[in-house]
């Protein structure tokens, strides 16, 4: 067992083909694993002076469960992943406030360049194939909806909630955010086939929103060890 682990865990950090079990183990629905996306052949390694692979046909999505506070260009096999997020983003926030999100703000999908800190990287924004979360933002809660046991008042109206002010957050309605948004983070790290790559605020330049992508690679860093409350687990 330890042994099969290991080589799942070497397999996805030298970036090759991960065996199809690594993935089944995760629960990673067929179609989704390493190699089946149609994106997962394009090379993301490139030499320092070659052309940057732009030139994808995208599409704009403008979120479905949840509004997307401005349009999204993303490569359209991403909008699936979108999708699949909005179902579980929906899960999280009636388990946390008792409703849907009316909005889900980010700060860009599609952006030409390069990993800013592994500049022989392709970043998957070059490819619209990833999303920035800053956060979301509530109406109250409905008068048919049945409000979590000891929602804090202040959340039983209009709020936001973004990544840069309550992922640390303390006191009675700041933890109670910092927790919703910790839960989501949980969640979305235990299904692979939705997002392979999640950054979060423990990675250098992530303190305001969660990057998300679907990169033929799994890295996952999220949760920050200086805030026990985040501590990894
Ligand atoms: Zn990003």
């Amino acid at each position: 067992m330890l042994l099969a682990v290991i080589r799942c865990v070497l397999a996805a950090l030298l970036g090759v083909t991960l065996p199809e079990r690594c993935w089944a183990d995760q629960g990673v629905q067929p179609g989704l694993e390493i190699g089946q996306y149609p994106l997962d052949a394009l090379p993301r390694v490139l030499p320092p002076r070659a052309a940057m692979p732009c030139d994808g046909s995208l599409v704009t999505y403008h979120g479905e469960r949840v509004r997307y506070a401005s349009p999204a260009r993303v490569y359209p096999a991403f909008v699936a992943r979108l999708r699949a997020f909005e179902a579980l983003l929906s899960e999280q926030a009636i388990a946390h406030y008792g409703r849907v999100p009316r909005v889900l703000v980010h700060l860009g999908t599609q952006s030409c360049r390069r990993m800013r800190r592994y500049p022989d990287w392709v970043s998957e924004h070059a490819l619209g194939n990833a999303i920035d979360v800053a956060g979301f933002d509530f109406g109250p809660l409905p008068a048919h909806a049945v409000a979590p046991e000891g929602l804090p008042r202040a959340l039983r109206g209009s709020f936001s909630v973004r990544i840069a002010q309550h992922w640390h957050a303390r006191g009675v309605v700041g933890s109670w955010q910092a927790t919703f948004l910790h839960d989501l983070a949980r969640a979305l790290i235990a299904r692979p086939d939705i997002f392979r790559v999640l950054l979060g605020p423990a990675f250098p330049g992530h303190q305001n929103h969660l990057h998300l992508d679907f990169a033929p690679y799994r890295v996952v860093e999220v949760f920050d060890d200086r805030d026990p409350a985040t501590a990894k687990q």
